[in-house]
């Protein structure tokens, strides 16, 4: 079984008489504990196809199956509690809470799903603050610490609930290329340690070097598929 399979998936959007179509008749099929980048200039597609696999988004034609269940059938209650249990989000822009602390950050998703005792909660916090290198900044607040930093407690953030499928939509964009690699490495590493499905998506081919399995798309079409070193 497939972890994620998308069959002809289209996704238009309809914005006043103008109608554009992001992802024209798209398959893809990704193995649990893969890691997997899809490539392309910007407007090609790559988020939309995130957000279809994320459940944020429904296609327009054809089906998001994740572990065989067609998630476009959801409603937003069930999209929101499969989100909760199955996904972790990387963003671009990092999206801490400017607010709370570290530690506070990578707490928030758990406290969202309230099923942990205490001591289990904070034990898994501070694991994953350790595994991305983080632990000495945990009392620090976001605008305290490098982007780079930023990029690895929202990585952190993402794994804390044990999700299946972490999604990470162009997380090095607003990084330098040195620490880009570094954060892909992080996840990299969090995929060999937990078992857990990345997808990452970036418009900069200079660094896809540690892709497995790598899509390009352009305007809506996945035009190749690589499979690189897999591990
Ligand atoms: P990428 O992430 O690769 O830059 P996107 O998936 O964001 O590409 O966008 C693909 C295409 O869909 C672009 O032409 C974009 O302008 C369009 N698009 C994306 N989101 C919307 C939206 N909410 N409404 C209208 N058009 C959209
Ligand atoms: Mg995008």
């Amino acid at each position: 079984m497939k972890l994620i399979n998308l069959q002809g998936v289209t996704k238009r959007y309809q914005s006043g008489e103008v109608s554009v179509t992001a992802l024209k008749s798209v398959d893809v099929e990704i193995d649990t504990r893969s890691f997997v980048t899809f490539i392309g200039p910007s407007g090609s597609g790559k988020s939309t196809l995130l957000n279809l696999i994320g459940c944020l988004d429904k296609p327009s034609q054809g089906k998001v199956f994740i572990n065989n269940v067609d998630v476009g059938l959801f409603n937003r209650t069930e999209a929101a509690a499969f989100r909760g249990k199955t996904i972790g989000f990387v963003f671009q822009n990092f999206n801490l809470i400017p607010v709370l602390t570290v530690y506070e950050n990578v707490e928030y998703p758990l406290l969202m799903l309230d099923r942990l005792p205490p001591k289990e909660r904070r034990d898994r916090i501070l694991q994953l603050l350790e595994k991305v290198g983080m632990t000495d900044q945990k009392d620090k607040y976001p605008n305290q610490i490098s982007g780079g930093q930023k990029q690895r407690v929202a990585v952190a953030r993402a794994l804390v609930t044990n999700p299946q499928i972490v999604l990470a939509d162009e997380p090095t964009a607003n990084l330098d290329h040195a620490t880009a690699f570094k954060v892909i490495n992080i996840m990299h590493e969090m995929k060999n340690a937990f078992g857990t499905t990345f997808i990452f998506s970036t418009h900069d081919p200079k660094i896809v070097g540690e892709a497995e399995i790598l899509y390009t798309l352009e305007d809506g079409m996945i035009t190749h598929r690589e499979i690189k070193n897999k591990q």
